[in-house]
């Protein structure tokens, strides 16, 4: 085990308060591209004619469904990821009660997967469907499956209103709620683990402004503007540090 890696399960350890708070990274390891990375950006305007921004923006939705549509089912879905070795510590470590929250940018599930409870998603799931004419709720498979779109576009079996993933879009508040519980986990976090962001994405920087304990620790392969900011930086992949930290807990 590296040095930093050591001092990270040391400050884990010594934490009574841990919060985790991640970002695209924590699942580009999953096979599950960032969207808003410059090769996601590339492959948008290449392949649909705009840039992630537009496609995904409420605007966009209600303009263009099934060009919505086409993009969503096609890029930001990833029926059969796996957690990765990040996914895995973190669960691991909640169980063990050295974690009180998970607070992702992320929309693929793969947290709870890994068997995390305690997670907050800032941005929805893709897990999660609704229908837009009657409130009605479907899980991911119901959207995978042919026969329920028409003409490019999910429909609901009971109204035939448009049926939805439960996302925050371009354009669209976060969640109150789930805004508000993120802020308060961060707000009362002794150590505070930033992974797999560059920070530089709304709501993540305004997140971090809530946080007043003692450790911030920021594993990303790239600088980060936060960089200064904190007690330890590992530039490495979020699941070989998390996973190897929590081997030695
Ligand atoms: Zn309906």
């Amino acid at each position: 085990m590296s040095e930093p890696i050591r001092q990270l399960a040391d400050l884990i350890r010594r934490s009574e308060n841990t919060v985790f708070f991640g970002g695209a990274g924590v699942s580009t390891e999953s096979g599950i591209p960032d969207f808003r990375s410059a090769s996601g950006l590339y492959k948008a305007r290449q392949a649909y004619g705009y840039p992630p921004e537009t496609l995904l923006s409420r605007t966009f939705f209600k303009r263009r469904p099934e060009l919505f549509f086409r993009y969503y089912r096609e890029n930001l879905i990833a029926r059969d990821a796996k957690p990765n070795a990040a996914h895995l510590a973190l669960a691991r470590m909640e169980a063990r009660g050295l974690l009180r929250a998970v607070v992702t940018q992320n929309i693929d599930g793969l947290h709870q997967a890994a068997g995390s409870q305690n997670v907050l998603e800032l941005h929805g799931s893709n897990w999660r469907q609704y229908c837009l004419g009657c409130g009605a709720r479907y899980d991911l498979d119901y959207i995978l499956r042919p026969e329920n779109w028409q003409k490019g576009i999910p429909l609901c079996e009971a109204c035939g209103g448009t049926v939805r993933p439960d996302v925050v879009l371009y354009e669209e508040q976060l969640d109150e709620d789930v805004l508000a519980a993120a802020a308060l986990a961060i707000a009362g976090a002794q150590l505070l683990i930033v992974g797999g962001t560059s920070l530089a994405v709304y709501p993540a920087a305004g997140l971090l402004r809530w946080f007043r304990g003692e450790n911030l620790v920021l594993i990303n392969k790239t600088e980060t503007s936060y960089d200064s900011q904190a007690q330890l930086v590992i530039h490495d992949s979020i699941g070989k540090v998390l996973g190897e930290a929590a081997a030695g807990l």
